[in-house]
């Protein structure tokens, strides 16, 4: 199949990166590079969405990254996951042989293993430049799940209506399912069954998600919904807001450093020193210095606060007001090194994910490789028109329209950046706005 057929059938289907922020595919993957990697890391604690994926899809997923190979013209392909998904290393080795065009990477336990720019560098030796892209050193990352749906789209011409999603936490019946889009998820919730009836969600994972209601709706990204106990510390970091974060930084940061030992940008180069932005909060703001800027080359792993601070401050919380402040002011970030070298003790100041669990007193929730999978059906959905990065996508279905699974019901116009959505229940359209469709079962 030509590379055009194929980036074709990519966007007909509304493909988006299923595992970040919903950049649409069949843009990201249009790119001339010679390096892709296919990202099986899934380093969020508790999630095992992308590692069953693995384990019982290897073959369509080492095929949908022959698709990525074809329309980048890249010659370098390669699965990254950890050496400890060991049914998953199973079942890849078996489907590529031994002299397989795709290599296998297996990767430690450590948190963020998945983070675009670690893969990058630990894969293909190169340093991704501050604030930069994989795309800025020849290289495209996909999660495995998106390529997995890339599959589905060029052989099957099926497009995205499903998420596989890890529903975990303090529940009697964890499971992990392919969950219609735009489902509720407190109906995932009550089939999991919850040990006490005081919990909060978190949707995503214990380490970037956020605190959600029963009424949030599952989207084309995100592959985990959490349920802690509300004395979770988990739940107790995530319930502070960054006033209380700030006030709390004033009066107990003792510059110990440890935020920057840890900080996984700051050991591949970039000039990021969380404890120097605490610095400034004792510092007048008129007088703050130059160096607030860096608070742009954070990428919200949250290991600072999650794991490393003695004080129990959140260095990332701080950081994130920062740059949001800047960008209020109109300031852009000013950050854009190449000449980066990886710190020396880089290797061994990684954060076990073992460790990183137990500190957090969520080890205890881990499935391991004991996985249910349920099947879950939905009575009705409410659809976002802005599951990706760009634009909302236009509704193409009005109120009292019937619609199937799979049909398109609302699209991006001409070339513009973004993703087409499709029903994912068979149903009647009960209710169109500019964020959302309603569908009734
Ligand atoms: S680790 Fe905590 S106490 Fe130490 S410098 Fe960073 S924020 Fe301050
Ligand atoms: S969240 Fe903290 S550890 Fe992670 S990149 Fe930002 S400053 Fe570094």
């Amino acid at each position: 199949m030509e590379r055009k057929e194929i980036l074709k059938k990519i966007k007909a289907a509304g493909v988006v990166g299923a595992g970040g922020a919903g950049f649409p595919s069949h843009m990201k993957i249009s790119a001339d590079v010679d390096t892709v990697i296919a990202n099986g890391a899934e380093c969020e604690p508790l999630l095992s969405t992308d590692r069953y994926l693995m384990e019982t899809k290897a073959e369509e997923i080492a095929g949908g990254l022959r698709f990525i190979g074809r329309t980048t013209g890249a010659g370098n392909l390669y699965i990254a996951l950890k050496k400890k998904y060991k049914k998953a290393v199973d079942a890849f080795n078996s489907v590529l042989g031994s002299t397989s065009d795709i290599e296998l990477i297996l990767l430690d336990n450590y948190y963020p293993a998945g983070d675009e720019f670690e893969l990058v560098y630990d894969i293909a030796g190169r340093l991704i430049p501050e604030g930069g892209i994989p795309l800025d050193v020849g290289a495209v990352v996909t999660n495995v799940n998106t390529i997995l749906n890339i599959y589905i789209a060029v052989e099957k011409d099926k497009p995205v209506t499903t998420r596989w999603i890890t529903v975990a936490g303090d529940l009697k019946e964890p499971f992990l399912a392919d969950v219609p889009v735009g489902i509720k998820i407190s109906e995932l919730i009550k089939k999991a069954k919850p040990n006490s009836e005081d919990y909060k969600i978190v949707a995503g994972g214990p380490m970037t998600g956020e605190i959600v209601d029963g009424n949030f709706r599952v989207t084309k990204l995100g592959g985990g919904v959490l349920v802690l106990p509300e004395d979770s510390p988990v739940i107790i970091k995530k319930e502070r807001t960054a006033e209380s974060w700030e006030k709390k930084a004033k009066s107990t940061c003792d510059q110990c450093f440890d935020c920057s030992i840890i900080c996984p940008r700051n050991l591949l180069g970039h000039d990021l020193e969380p404890h120097k932005i605490m610095r400034n909060l004792f510092i007048a703001p008129e007088n703050l210095p130059v160096h607030l800027t860096n608070s742009f080359l954070c990428s919200s792993c949250g290991l600072c606060d999650m794991y490393a601070c003695p004080m129990d401050l959140s260095p990332r919380a701080l950081l994130a007001q920062t740059s949001a402040e800047l960008t209020e002011k109109g300031i852009k970030s000013p950050h854009n090194r190449i000449d980066l070298e990886e710190h020396p003790e880089r290797n061994y100041r990684r954060v076990s994910t073992d460790r990183l669990t137990a500190r957090l007193d969520i080890d205890k929730y881990e499935m391991h490789e004991n996985y249910k999978v349920k099947t879950i059906k939905a009575a009705d959905v409410l659809i976002s028109l802005k599951q990706h990065i760009g634009v909302s996508a236009v509704p193409a279905v009005k109120k009292g329209d019937n619609v199937k699974k799979g049909d398109i019901i609302a699209e991006v116009p001409g070339n513009q950046l973004g993703a087409n959505i499709h029903s994912s229940i068979d149903g009647a359209v009960s209710a169109v706005t500019k964020e959302n469709i309603e569908i009734k079962g």
